[in-house]
């Protein structure tokens, strides 16, 4: 089983290391918590898991019947991270997945910056090789290009950009996908902040708990535009012309037509289009006939120098910006582990959020992720650390061994990658 946000980080199996003085503080954060904010729906139906201090690998196949005893572990306990499965059990305590009893499964959709491309990666992401020591920024390499290795270090940092394009990958799930083309109410699905690098949307009613795998990979398969075939959607090139997409159509062939027709009217207001230049000159070329037919409905896409090569290129930079960079393998596996409700990520300190679609416009992960505010500590590093932000103050970037005095958040941000030390 994968625990959704931190399957792809490789070295999350080792043993945690957790300062005393973040221990200190996510204990007194549990001690003070509601409960009604930690538990999940179903709480007894579900398995738990979680990471602590001191504990080799996951403590897992924990349940709770009673909602007290479950603050009381994590009071207890001060996991650095804390899971529950998605997946509801009539015995979720059994250590084996055979005896669980599954009854269904939430659907979960994962958004997380590990799967998003920002060019800001390249500037905050490096990785070290576990083999040879050899370094390098962005991504970790398939193989190590010094010694052929493929065990890295990840030192996959998080920013406002990558958080921004994690935001807007979620809006568009929800508002784009599960709003407009399944037709769920809003309010039939759960937010969350993860509390780290993204977000999750949970779909936790009767109807999507029962649905399998291989309903669970199409869904996902529409929602990242995997084996799309514009032809079998309906374009054709006949011998007449050419027969695009109306706005008003079902399924991709209406995404296409509409994110046609939002990109040649921002070309009017001066919005750039991610298409490449000379299509980029055809389409501007013939944007005013193309706007009329749009509009109204015109299946017509026969165009002055616009072949169906030419259209191909275009529909499929048009496909890019409309997909969604969910994490598939988090939607379509019936055994996962998601991250618990209102629990601290150990390696951001963090909480993680519940939010409405309505909050998730104006959240700020950076600010109201952030639990331990307030008074400066005085903080030395222990490596380089790129440039962060907590709440409204912009730290560092910082080499090994500078000081600085931070907020408590900030602090244990640090403490939290094992990248500074308290002093006193
Ligand atoms: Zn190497
Ligand atoms: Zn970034």
């Amino acid at each position: 089983m994968h625990a959704a946000g931190v399957m792809h980080k490789r070295n999350e199996g080792v043993e945690p290391r957790m300062s005393e003085y973040v221990r200190a503080l996510f204990q007194a954060y549990y001690r003070q918590v509601g409960v009604d904010a930690l538990v999940p729906k179903d709480l007894t139906r579900r398995e738990f898991g979680f990471i602590i201090p001191g504990k080799k690998g996951m403590v897992r196949h924990q349940a709770f019947l009673d909602p007290k005893d479950y603050k009381g572990f994590l009071v207890q306990n001060s996991p650095a991270h804390a899971y529950h499965s998605a997946t509801l059990y009539n015995s979720p305590w059994k250590d084996r997945m055979d005896q669980k009893d599954y009854t269904g499964c939430d659907l979960i959709f994962d958004i997380d910056c590990d799967h998003i491309e920002t060019p800001c990666k390249r500037d905050h992401d490096t990785w070290i090789c576990k083999g040879c020591g050899g370094q390098g920024a962005g991504k970790a390499p398939e193989k190590c290009p010094k010694c052929g290795g493929n065990k890295f270090e990840d030192r996959s940092w998080l920013c406002d950009v990558c958080l921004d394009k994690a935001k807007t990958e979620t809006r568009k799930l929800i508002d784009d996908f599960l709003v407009k083309d399944f037709g769920l109410p809003a309010d039939s699905m759960e937010i969350y902040f993860s509390g780290q690098r993204g977000y999750h949307v949970h779909l936790e009613r009767d109807a999507f708990r029962k649905m399998g795998a291989d309903a669970r990979r199409e869904m996902a398969d529409y929602i990242t535009a995997t084996g799309l075939s514009i032809s079998t959607i309906g374009f054709l090139p006949m011998t007449k012309g050419i027969r695009g997409f109306t706005t008003a159509d079902p399924g991709w062939a209406g995404k296409i037509a509409r994110g046609l027709l939002e990109a040649i009217s921002g070309m009017d207001a001066g919005r750039a289009i991610s298409v490449p230049p000379k299509e980029l000159e055809l389409l501007r070329a013939n944007k005013d006939v193309l706007k009329k037919r749009l509009l109204e409905n015109d299946i017509n896409w026969s165009l002055a120098g616009i072949g169906p090569g030419i259209w191909g290129h275009i529909i499929e930079r048009l496909i890019e910006d409309l997909k969604c960079a969910i994490d598939v393998p988090v939607t379509i596996d019936v055994h996962r582990l998601i991250r618990a409700p209102a629990t601290l990520h150990g390696k951001t300190g963090f909480v993680n959020c519940k939010l409405t679609r309505q909050q998730l416009d104006a959240f700020d992960p950076f600010t109201d992720a952030v639990v331990f505010k307030g008074n400066a500590e005085k903080i030395k590093t222990s490596s380089d650390v790129p440039r962060f932000r907590i709440e409204d103050r912009t730290y560092g970037p910082y080499k090994k061994d500078e000081t600085d005095t931070v907020s408590i958040g900030a602090a244990v941000f640090l403490l939290c990658r094992n990248l500074c030390e308290v002093v006193a």
